[in-house]
């Protein structure tokens, strides 16, 4: 039986104000649900709108950004609106948010052992010493061997794999029900990258988690994600299982990007590479919004944008090639 989501994003709205005639719709109608112990990718090349989608679950978009419309749920809870401090709460102890580079979000001038330590005094309301023994463990946790003394480092003094690792302890550090990962390897070499990413894969087994990966790279997630939502122009264009997702790729969009993977999937349509760009979050067409790119563009893609179709009840696609489905 299914379980009752963790978290429900529904038609999110996230705009920017860019200026007095340019609004840019980054985040234009998402809706999607993470089950617990789940792991969801959302991919996406860069401008589709999947970093602004977990900024907003966040509460962490700034001005000329806002959230619109839409709701998102962590359990029963309306989370959207809540006040900043109980935002600030929340944030840590249920939801807790890594980056891709992790020096943006760790503070230079503390040490890692004090970053850990704050967290754990401010939300599991430790003792100084407890904590910093805590901070040890979870460095230990993490596949830090030497963690009696990178506790006393400073971010700097690590390598981008290992403030990864320091990154995620901090993460973990208050049991967070949701672990959200932002290009979490990006930045990384490649062997590192799968260390990480299994170490994630891992502590979220430990923790009882559930994760939701964002990323531009369709070939890191099949490996791990249960679900993969694929984005574009703000808008999700693809959701199903990730075998299924990968199996019978049903957007255009989607089978571009599983195109330019090498060996990932020998039997897929020939695409060639995804010709042209994202369109502009501040100008997006009427018609369906990847018009421009696609193969197998009709007529009436270029009049108004494709609802989401139901392929079965895991997959969902926008595009009007399936428009003999049902509507989502
Ligand atoms: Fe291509 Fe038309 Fe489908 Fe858009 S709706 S992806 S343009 S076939």
């Amino acid at each position: 039986m299914k379980k009752p989501p963790l978290l429900s994003v529904n038609q999110l709205k996230t705009h920017f104000y860019l200026d007095k005639n340019r609004v840019a719709k980054a985040v234009d109608g998402v809706s999607f649900t993470v089950s617990p112990g789940e792991t969801v990718a959302i991919v996406g090349e860069s401008g589709s709108g999947k970093s602004i989608t977990a900024l907003s679950i966040m509460q962490l978009i700034e001005k000329p950004g806002k959230v619109v419309e839409g709701s998102i749920h962590l359990h029963d809870k309306e989370i959207s609106n809540l006040p900043s401090k109980q935002m600030t709460k929340l944030r840590g102890n249920e939801i807790a948010m890594i980056f891709q580079e992790p020096m943006t979000a760790l503070n230079p001038v503390f040490t890692i052992g004090n970053q850990i330590v704050e967290m754990l005094r401010k939300h599991r309301k430790m003792e100084k010493k407890q904590a910093k023994i805590e901070a040890i463990n979870l460095l230990k946790t993490v596949g830090i061997s030497r963690a009696e003394e990178v506790v006393n480092e400073y971010p700097h003094q690590l390598s981008g794999g290992m403030r990864q690792r320091a990154m995620i302890a901090m993460a973990i550090s208050c049991n967070p029900k949701l672990l959200i990962a932002d290009e979490p390897t990006t930045a990384l070499d490649v062997t590192i990258q799968a260390q990480i990413l299994d170490l994630m894969v891992e502590m979220k087994e430990k923790f009882n988690m559930a994760l939701l990966l964002i990323t531009h790279d369709l070939g890191v997630v099949s490996e791990y994600a249960d679900r993969i939502i694929v984005m574009y122009g703000g808008q999700v264009v693809e959701e199903a299982k990730a075998k299924e997702l990968l199996r019978t790729t049903e957007h255009p969009y989607t089978k571009g990007l599983l195109e330019s993977l090498p060996n990932l999937k020998e039997d897929v349509d020939r695409l060639g590479t995804i010709k042209g760009t994202v369109p502009p979050a501040y100008d997006l067409p009427s018609g369906c919004r990847f018009y421009d790119r696609c193969p197998f563009a009709m007529e009436k893609c270029k009049q108004t944008n494709p609802p989401l179709y139901q392929i079965n009840d895991n997959h969902t696609v926008r595009c009007y090639l399936h428009e003999k489905e049902d509507i989502k």
